[in-house]
């Protein structure tokens, strides 16, 4: 089922996964999707690697997901390495085995891969959405940035894709993962301002340790709020786990109140904050 279709009849609960390197990953991640399919999630989705090297293991564990564990599945696909058959090539995979949603995505610029080898084609996500509506009847998502994105820290530059996106054929929209509602609703503000009217789902990331916390507020410029890197660096490891879900669960249930059309989990492949945060929110 597409996901938009989901998303007509009712707000949503996803949950993201990455497909593991290692074996012993994999075992984890089984584990992970057998506990998490019993909050029937409306949709999951799995990660691409942006230069491309993780393409089967996104396929299998998409088609997995799907097919072996009965969820709607969504698959990420970035094209800043892409060529227009590489893409071609696996919305045809993706179609045999019934997938029909797609997070169309440029990908950050791979530090591994030289410039040459970027596509001169798919340059942004924006390129990417109106080569896959030609090549199937796929319902798609597209990435959204509440604080702005690295590249475009000017939120009504970055509205104006977004909105470039939806003309191109986007359905609905995930946010990069956000600690601050009130940037999320600021943005919303100004998204739906523009005329920019496809469902805005909101990222969540129940940070269970300090050293992840500021990994991520690095790698994709998003603000962690002061008083959670004090809470957790002053904490014991055993108590960090509780102050990450309890900040999680306070900001998806105000989202929730405050109408959000969806939340994303993005779960790093562990169950254990994101159930914990379910069962205080639902
Ligand atoms: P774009 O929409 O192309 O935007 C990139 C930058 O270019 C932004 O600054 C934007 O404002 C600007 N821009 C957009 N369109 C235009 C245009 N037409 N002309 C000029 N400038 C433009 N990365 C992965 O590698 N794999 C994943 O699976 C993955 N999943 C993600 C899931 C979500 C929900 C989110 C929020 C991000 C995900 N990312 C993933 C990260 C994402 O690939 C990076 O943030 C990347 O830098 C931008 O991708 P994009 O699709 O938003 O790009």
């Amino acid at each position: 089922m597409k996901i938009i279709d989901i998303l007509k009849k009712k707000r949503t609960v996803s949950f993201e996964f990455f497909p593991p390197k290692k074996e012993e990953g994999e075992s984890v991640l089984f584990e992970t999707i057998e506990k998490l399919k019993g909050y029937d999630p409306d949709f999951v989705s799995v990660t691409y690697g942006a230069g491309g090297g993780t393409r089967d293991k996104t396929i299998e564990w998409t088609r997995s997901t799907h097919i072996d564990y009965g969820l709607e599945a969504m698959m990420h696909l970035t094209c800043i390495a892409a060529t227009r058959e590489s893409i071609a090539g696996i919305v045809r995979q993706i179609r045999e085995i019934d997938i029909e949603n797609v997070l169309a995505l440029r990908g950050d610029i791979p530090l591994d891969v030289p410039p040459e080898l970027c596509s001169k084609v798919f340059r942004n996500a924006s390129d990417l959405i109106p080569y896959l509506k030609e090549q199937a009847d796929l319902c798609i998502g597209v990435a959204c940035y509440p604080e702005g994105h690295l590249e475009t820290r000017d939120i009504d530059k970055e509205i104006e894709h977004l909105k470039l996106k939806e003309s191109l054929g986007a359905d609905f929209a995930i946010t990069q993962l956000f600690f601050t509602n009130d940037y999320f609703y600021r943005f919303m503000e100004r998204v739906r301002a523009a005329g920019i009217k496809m469902p805005v789902i909101a990222g969540i990331m129940p940070i269970t340790n300090i050293k992840q916390v500021m990994r991520f507020t690095q790698m994709c410029g998003v603000e962690v709020p002061k008083h959670i890197i004090e809470r957790m660096e002053n904490a014991e490891e055993k108590d960090m786990f509780e102050i990450g879900v309890d900040y999680a669960a306070k900001q998806s249930s105000d989202l929730w109140e405050q109408g959000v059309e969806g939340l994303h989990f993005y779960t790093l492949n562990r169950s254990g904050a994101t159930e914990e945060v379910l069962g205080r929110v639902f």
